[in-house]
């Protein structure tokens, strides 16, 4: 058997790529070391995030969120894509100067962004502490459950035709005489030879690049979550909370950053987040961390001190240095392509990764400028 384009990678990325590779009529094959989404994917957070800066964030955001919308009604599984908006608290006054700068700019690119007092903070979700300085309100914010995404998509596009590999790991890559393009990836289930080749491995793609001799800089960003057991789904009016501190421990070096951050699923069960550290592909839950996780809620949301946590468990977000994404061509190898290095916000921009990808091998136009994503922009040694 010999496939159109081979997938690196079960996780949302890897399963939206395998998902419109599929639908745009090629023969699919992916390969997943472990179970579908048990990298990033399951270990993140729901929420699908509209205000990011920079501008490519928020294009990639916006056209992700329509195709969730249509994916929730293609999809068989119901992967709980509602419009929920999300509120941020913003804590000191110091602060709010800003933030009402960041909004004016969201607004210039019609990003529906909505300043409020401390008041109507509090109106907006009464749990939360009265001693904050205002927050922002994000209409067009949503959700979704990232692991039934990530099956679901994978299973559309097993239903499309694609072969769907979990617990097949890529051991090795060979490329071919003239060393411009890959020949054959071997598996631990045997060698498999493609057109294309398709690297979504998150934060492991720098390991599988040093295959092919790539030095892609993606790494490893830690990041524990913890889950509480389910409450009254009307308990919170707004369902997605977090600090506005949050950006800062995005854009920080900090050794370990932690920010608040709640989401309430549909289930009822409370998400609260989330930390952020370099400590290479460690995925050991570290009490410590959980322990600080825990104050900076209670210390923003008081009457939650007698919810019970039932788990906790610690995720690899796939970090580049400027914070973007690599979506596009390898230099030098004319049939790879890279869709990776999304760090916080790849459940976000998942399917329209999936889909960029599928134009470029398609040999189409992408929908949407992505010069900037490309792996030039890093000095690459190949
Ligand atoms: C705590 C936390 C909270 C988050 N919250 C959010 C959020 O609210 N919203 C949002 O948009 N994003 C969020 N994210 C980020 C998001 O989870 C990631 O950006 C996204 O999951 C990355 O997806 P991926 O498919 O690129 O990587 P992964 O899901 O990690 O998938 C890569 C897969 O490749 C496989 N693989 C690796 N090497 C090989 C190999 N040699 N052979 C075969 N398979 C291989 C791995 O096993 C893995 O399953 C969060 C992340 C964390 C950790």
């Amino acid at each position: 058997m010999h496939p159109d384009v081979v997938v690196i990678g079960g996780g949302i990325v890897g399963c939206s790529c395998a998902y419109y590779l599929a639908q745009a009529g090629l023969k699919v094959h992916l390969f997943e070391r472990d179970a579908l989404g048990s990298g990033a994917s399951k270990a993140g957070m729901c929420h699908l995030v509209t205000w990011e800066e920079p501008k490519i964030h928020l294009d990639l955001a916006r056209e992700s969120i329509s195709l969730y919308g249509q994916l929730a009604g293609e999809l068989k599984e119901d992967i709980q894509f509602r419009q929920t908006g999300s509120l941020s608290i913003v804590e000191s006054p110091q602060s709010m100067p800003a933030i009402s700068e960041m909004v004016q700019r969201l607004h210039g690119w019609g990003v529906a962004a909505q300043m409020i007092s401390t008041q109507e903070a509090i109106q907006f979700e009464p749990a939360i502490s009265p001693a904050i300085a205002g927050g922002v309100f994000y209409a067009d914010d949503a959700q979704v459950n990232p692991l039934y995404a990530t099956v679901g998509l994978s299973m559309a596009a097993r239903e499309m035709g694609a072969t769907i590999d979990p617990y097949t790991e890529v051991t090795a890559i060979e490329l071919n005489p003239g060393k411009s393009s890959i020949r054959s990836l071997q598996t631990s289930r045997g060698r498999i030879q493609a057109d294309n080749f398709v690297l979504a491995a998150g934060a492991w793609s720098g390991v599988v690049g040093k295959m092919l001799d790539l030095e892609l800089p993606i790494k490893p960003r830690k990041g524990h979550l913890v889950l509480t057991a389910p409450l009254p789904t009307d308990r919170f009016r707004v369902k997605t909370i977090f600090s506005a501190g949050y950006l800062e421990s995005v854009k920080g070096s900090e050794n370990i950053a932690v920010s608040m951050n709640l989401q309430q699923t549909v289930n009822g069960n409370l998400l609260l987040g989330s930390s952020r550290q370099f400590a290479g592909f460690d995925r050991t839950v570290e009490p410590h961390v959980i322990s600080r996780m825990i104050q900076r809620t209670l210390s923003l949301l008081p009457s939650l001190k007698d919810v019970f946590v039932i788990r906790s468990w610690a995720g690899l977000r796939p970090y580049t240095t400027d914070l973007l994404p690599v979506i596009g061509k390898a230099p030098q190898l004319e049939n790879l392509y890279i869709a990776a290095g999304h760090e916080g916000l790849g459940i976000t921009e998942g399917p329209i990764t999936g889909k960029l990808i599928s134009q470029l091998v398609t040999g189409h136009q992408p929908a949407m400028d992505i010069d900037c994503l490309s792996m030039e922009r890093f000095q690459l040694k190949n």
